[in-house]
C-alpha cells in the first residue's frame, strides 16, 4: 500500500478521530485500580467509543476478539481481555485502543500503574513515554522516517532496556495500518522523506529485560521472553510544515 498524504479535509477528520480517542483513554485511565478485571476495562472502552459516535477498529481486526488490547506486566501488546484476569497492586497495564470516526482511524496506547509499583518499573514507564517524545522531535519535513526510529533507540539504549523489534508503528488513515512501517529500533538506512500530511502511529514498546518476545498459544498475546515487564506508549501524529501535531494527546 502506498503512503498517503492527507488533504486538509481528511486532516480535520483525523483530528476529530484523535480527540475522541484521547477522551476514551482519559476515561479508561481513571478506572484503573486493583480489583477490576481486564474485561471490565474493555467493556467500558467499547461503550465510550460507541457513545462518541465511533466504531472500535480493533474488534474483529484479523479476528481480534475485543475492542481494547489490555496487556498486563510481561504482556507487551495484544492482550486479550478476560473476566478472570483481575488487576492487582503493583501491576502495570497497557491499554491500546483505536476508533473510526467518519471513515478515519486513530490509534493510541497508554501504560498505567495499578496502585504503587516499584521504582524500577516506574522508570521503565517514564522512559517509554519519553522515548515517544524524543522520537517525534525528528518527525518533521526535511528529516527521514528512520530519524524517528533512531531517536527512540538513542534514548532507550541509555537505559539498557530491550526494544521490541517484531512489532512496529505504522501509517494510519482510512485504514488502521497503512505504509510506512515505523520501527522503534536502530536503522542503518534513512527511510523515506517525511512530508506534511503524513499521519503516523508512533508506538515504542520497551522491555525491562530482553528485547525478545514470544507469542502465546492464543495467537495474539505477545509476551517478553524473560517474563520481565514491558511498557507501550503510542499516539497518532500528523507531519506538518513545522513541529508534528499529536492528534491523540492535547496537553
Ligand atoms: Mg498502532
Amino acid at each position: 500500500m502506498a503512503v498517503t498524504i492527507k488533504s486538509a479535509k481528511e486532516i480535520e477528520l483525523m483530528r476529530e478521530a484523535g480527540r475522541r480517542l484521547e477522551m476514551v483513554h482519559d476515561e479508561m485511565g481513571s478506572m484503573i485500580k486493583p480489583g477490576i478485571s481486564t474485561m471490565e476495562i474493555n467493556e467500558y472502552g467499547d461503550r465510550l467509543i460507541r457513545k462518541l459516535g465511533c466504531e472500535p477498529n480493533f474488534l474483529n481486526y484479523g479476528g481480534f476478539p475485543a475492542s481494547i488490547c489490555v496487556s498486563v506486566n510481561e504482556e507487551v501488546v495484544h492482550g486479550i481481555p478476560r473476566r478472570d484476569h483481575i488487576l492487582k497492586e503493583g501491576d502495570i497495564v497497557s491499554l491500546d485502543a483505536g476508533l473510526i470516526y467518519k471513515g478515519y482511524h486513530s490509534d493510541a496506547a497508554r501504560t498505567h500503574t495499578v496502585g504503587k509499583v516499584s521504582e524500577e518499573v516506574q522508570r521503565l514507564l517514564d522512559a517509554t513515554k519519553q522515548s515517544f517524545f524524543e522520537g517525534i522531535k525528528k518527525a518533521k519535513p526535511g528529516n527521514h522516517l528512520y530519524d524517528i526510529s533512531n531517536a527512540v533507540a538513542d534514548y532507550i539504549e541509555g537505559f539498557g532496556y530491550g526494544i521490541v523489534e517484531e512489532l512496529v508503528g505504522h501509517g494510519i488513515g482510512t485504514s488502521l495500518h497503512e505504509d510506512p512501517q515505523v520501527p522503534n529500533f536502530r536503522q542503518k538506512k534513512k527511510g523515506m522523506k517525511l512530508l506534511p500530511g503524513m499521519t503516523l502511529a508512533v508506538e515504542p514498546m520497551i522491555n525491562l529485560g530482553t528485547w525478545e518476545v514470544v507469542w502465546l498459544k492464543d495467537q495474539w498475546t505477545v509476551v517478553t521472553k524473560d517474563h520481565k515487564p514491558s511498557a507501550h506508549y503510542e499516539n497518532t501524529i500528523l507531519i506538518t510544515d513545522g513541529e508534528p501535531e499529536i492528534l491523540t494527546l492535547h496537553i
